[in-house]
């Protein structure tokens, strides 16, 4: 505005906005203007301009009809002429400004009216940025507001955190001596213990004192993420804790620190518990057809919720503390978030599918572990096969987890159709297949990728074995289904049926598990623990 006073040689100048039906001063005799000052927009001689788009150079103020004498009457200025022109975006005014009384001249000349029409166009151009600036900051205020609301109702109390410090962190085997193995599904552990079973397995793989852990923040960063998960039939905390007690396996059952570095392995914990926070029960492709919140934030990205569930996991460290990297130097601290990023984004399993090959290649050719592709390669495979270590568990457990599986695919059925949205065949309750879905599942997806850590990693072959087994059980049902001619409009009536190849099957799994437990109690007796060796 300063400029415009002295491009046109004014003595005064003033800028309104249009907000509503009002005029606001934002510039004011050339100075920001602090308080408010608002006229109505059908007022006086700004109002003229700004509802008729026209530039008015009024040469005698004191004799123009739109004139308003008092604001010269209480300050004792004195106006003799006045240029007055719009401030445009497009075809829309979004504001006014007005000079003040020519220097050294009678009025405003043709040419100062050229000059302010050509300076009203950069002026409009620099409003609109700036008011799209303010919007885009206030967003920006609202959603760090909003985040920190949640982390407020997320905070954990001292009782809960004093619980868990308590005693020393028991051992593990406390929780079943089977605990380390493959065929164990720590789905058996209470939800009220999973707590402690987190923090049982940071101590257990020499996390808590290789990355100088703070208990207390430790314990705070535990509870925040299982605060972090919602209750949808699957994407539960359950969910995340028994991905992060399959990459526990993995270390405990296979030389992990052969083939990875600590410091990925330790990532790899993190992601596991991390990866599907606030897991709304619903994938990627609704949130993308439902326009959501979180479509409108990633969609350009791809992998919608992953970038989210991120996010979360984000939102979380930086929760004074709750950071289990505080401890960490400036290079580890950024390697474990790349790491974290970069091991979450893998869980979409759309990325898996764009790898499998890369994958199958590096077990042809042989893992090197030289080589930081091949590192990358087998984080983001051991994150999937922990994803969906389900499908690893013996029959009984296979067969519930399907069932809350489809409880959550059908509800989002339900809410596309109610959306009037399409519905794929494995979403609509009316039409799917829960058995042959389920084989199609295991022959596209997870025996492929558990065959390729088989390869890579021959002491998970019992692991291969057990989805192999799982397969065979779906196929039988399958069968049985087809025999029986089962007829309903609610395919989760399939839990419910008694199947003929089921019998038994249930027995024979808690008699391996017994003869399980004991061997697993007399190598306990007779072994000191092997993780005791690199401690
Ligand atoms: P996540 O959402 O991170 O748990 O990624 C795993 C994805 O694998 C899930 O969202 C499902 O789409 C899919 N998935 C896992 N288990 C099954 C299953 N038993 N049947 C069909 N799809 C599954
Ligand atoms: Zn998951």
């Amino acid at each position: 505005m300063q400029e415009a006073r002295n491009l046109t040689q004014a003595e005064r100048c003033s800028l309104f906005l249009v907000e509503n039906d009002e005029l606001v001063a934002k510039v004011f005799d050339g100075q920001l203007e602090s308080g408010e000052v608002r006229i109505p927009i059908t007022h006086g001689i700004a109002g003229h301009v700004a509802s008729t788009g026209n530039i008015l150079n009024i040469k005698d103020a004191y004799s123009h009809p739109l004139f308003y004498r008092g604001v010269d009457d209480s300050t004792g200025f004195r106006t003799r002429n006045i240029l007055c022109f719009p401030i445009r975006d497009g075809p829309t005014v979004v504001g006014i400004a007005e000079l003040c009384n020519k220097i050294n001249g009678l009025f405003f000349t043709k040419h100062d009216e050229d000059v302010a029409s050509a300076f009203s166009i950069y002026c409009g151009i620099s409003i609109v940025h700036s008011l799209l600036y303010k919007k885009m900051k206030d967003a920006q205020y609202r959603s760090t507001l909003a985040n920190e609301l949640m982390m407020y109702h997320m905070e954990v109390g001292e009782d809960e955190t004093k619980v868990l410090l308590s005693s020393d962190i028991p051992s593990i085997k406390a929780f079943s001596p089977r605990i380390s193995n493959f065929t164990y599904s720590p789905r058996s552990i209470p939800d009220s213990e999973t707590l402690k079973a987190c923090m049982c397995m940071f101590e257990d793989m020499g996390m808590i004192n290789r990355w100088r852990i703070n208990r207390r923040t430790l314990a705070k960063f535990c509870m925040l993420v299982k605060r972090g998960y919602r209750d949808p039939p699957y994407h539960n905390w359950y969910h995340a804790f028994t991905v992060g007690h399959f990459c526990y396996l993995l270390y405990k059952n296979l030389d992990s620190l052969n083939v990875l570095t600590e410091m990925e392995v330790f990532g790899l914990f993190v992601a596991c518990l991390c990866h599907d926070l606030d897991h709304r029960g619903t994938n990627n492709s609704f949130q993308v057809h439902s326009q959501s919140v979180l479509a409108a934030l990633y969609s350009s990205e791809g992998s919608v919720m992953e970038r989210h569930h991120f996010a979360q996991a984000m939102c979380i460290l930086n929760t004074e503390g709750c950071n289990i990297f505080e401890n960490l130097n400036r290079d580890e601290y950024q390697k474990a978030l790349d790491l974290v990023q970069d091991i979450i984004l893998a869980t979409d399993l759309a990325h898996h599918l764009r790898i499998h090959k890369d994958l199958e290649k590096m077990a042809k050719d042989g893992y090197d572990v030289d080589n930081t592709e091949h590192h990358k390669l087998l984080l983001c495979m051991l994150m999937t096969c922990c994803d969906l270590s389900d499908q690893t568990k013996n029959w009984s457990w296979t067969k519930k987890i399907a069932e809350l599986i489809y409880h959550e695919f059908f509800s989002q059925g339900d809410l596309e159709k109610a959306m009037g949205l399409e519905t794929p065949e494995m979403f609509d309750r009316e039409k799917a297949c829960i058995p042959e879905l389920q084989i199609g599942f295991l022959d596209h997806i997870a025996l492929p990728l558990y065959r390729v850590l088989g390869q890579v990693l021959p002491r998970t072959k019992t692991v291969v074995d057990a989805v192999e087994t799982n397969r065979v059980m779906w196929t039988k049902l399958r069968d049985e289904t087809k025999q029986r001619r089962l007829s309903s409009t609610n395919s989760l009536d399939f839990f419910h049926i008694q199947f003929k190849s089921e019998l038994n099957g249930d027995k024979m799994a808690e008699e391996d598990e017994d003869r399980e437990e004991t061997e697993a109690k007399a190598q306990g007796e007779d072994k000191i623990d092997h993780n005791d060796n690199h401690k």
